[in-house]
């Protein structure tokens, strides 16, 4: 077998190895039809049952509720920034966004093309180290929903409790934290989240949209980005993205065989404490996140001493332990750790890490 190495990339990012094997193991001819699953038609009863398969195993999951819809879109959570407002235009030109780091902005910046958006709390006086807690935020009452953003990739920054806001749909921007535990989703209005960290490859976009804010779009919007029409259509207006579909599909059914979210939390939550423990113990490295705003799926940490990041990097790479850099706005390093990440690969970094602060000094 070919060497994987860890890749803490925070996405694209790992996939399960098992889940690799066996699209690696279908490839060339799926379900006997003498083609890859990528080259048959959408349209065909297979596919159509494998797309269905798909939105019921994602359901079983996250226990979705039956009045909610589960839409596959394209363009990535970006293109939702614009999607979202522009679909709920209908119930007012107002809303808020609460700012706890770089996807937020974006999500606000794009936002506000389209409606006026209320800045409702911002992370942004305590250095986006502390997701602001709800006795804080200035809700609008003539806001028509509440935008927030649940894990930040980039700053390391998780809500470790769902806000509160009453009657209001909460719209939440779960890209890199869907999946990696159990989600009471009737909390929510509308879920969205790229694929390309718990769920599958890029090209792929999941939401979970409550029925009632179906039919709220203005009438500008594109019609691809209409979730009436997704939802219509079985999230089949146009070709969908069969293959990212059929590996999301795989994942949904390994995440099973883990023993469903519950399960994987547990690991997640072990596999986070783990490594914050041993930065927190250690003088050579640091975490700049309040305890109770830390993300279980991306963990920032710097050097004592930043002139030997490259060095740490180098070293890191060379005993397999791939994608440490954090971002390029932010430097120092980023563990992405989502739910593909075993255990075992959590203790190779804190070894590595161990023994690179004692040859530094
Ligand atoms: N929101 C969050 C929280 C993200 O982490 C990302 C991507 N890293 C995005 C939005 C943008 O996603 P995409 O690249 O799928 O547009």
């Amino acid at each position: 077998m070919t060497q994987r190495i860890y890749n803490f990339c925070s996405g694209p990012a790992a996939l399960p190895t098992e889940v690799l094997e066996q699209a690696r193991a279908e490839l060339l001819d799926w379900r006997g039809l003498g083609m890859s699953v990528m080259e048959i038609s959408h349209r065909s009863d297979e596919f159509t049952a494998l797309i269905r398969q798909a939105e019921t195993d994602l359901r079983r999951l996250l226990d979705v509720p039956d009045h909610y819809r589960v839409l596959f879109v394209q363009g990535g959570a970006s293109t939702q920034f614009a999607a979202i407002p522009l679909n709920l235009l209908g119930l007012g030109g107002q809303a808020d966004y609460v700012d706890t780091g770089i996807w937020s902005r974006k999500a606000i910046e794009e936002a506000s093309r389209y409606l006026k958006v209320n800045v409702a709390a911002s992370a942004k006086s305590n250095g986006y180290s502390q997701v602001p807690a709800q006795s804080e935020w200035q809700l609008d009452p003539a806001s028509a929903y509440v935008h927030v953003t649940p894990n930040e990739t980039i700053g390391g920054l998780e809500y470790l409790w769902t806000p509160d806001i009453g009657t209001k749909p909460l719209v939440a921007d779960m890209s890199s934290t869907l999946l990696s535990r159990p989600l009471d989703v009737s909390r929510f209005g509308l879920i969205y989240a790229g694929a390309q960290k718990n769920i599958g490859p890029s090209g792929l976009t999941v939401l979970i949209v409550r029925d009632d804010l179906l039919g709220h779009a203005s009438p500008q919007l594109p019609t691809m980005l209409n979730y009436q029409v997704a939802a219509d259509n079985g999230s089949m207006y146009n070709t969908p993205p069969t293959f990212s579909i059929y590996l999301a599909g795989l994942v949904f059914q390994w995440l099973e065989r883990q023993g469903g979210l519950p399960a994987i939390a547990e690991i997640n939550r072990r596999k986070a404490d783990k490594l914050y423990q041993y930065i927190d113990a250690s003088p050579f490295y640091s975490n700049p996140i309040h305890p109770d705003s830390r993300s279980w799926m991306n963990i920032p940490f710097r050097l004592r001493d930043e002139s030997l990041d490259k060095a740490f990097l180098a070293g890191a790479e060379a005993a397999g332990l791939a994608n440490l850099q954090g971002h390029r706005s932010v430097g120092g390093m980023r563990a992405s750790i989502y739910n593909a990440m075993p255990e075992a690969a959590i203790d190779r970094l804190i070894e590595y890490m161990d023994d690179f602060s004692r040859k530094a000094g």
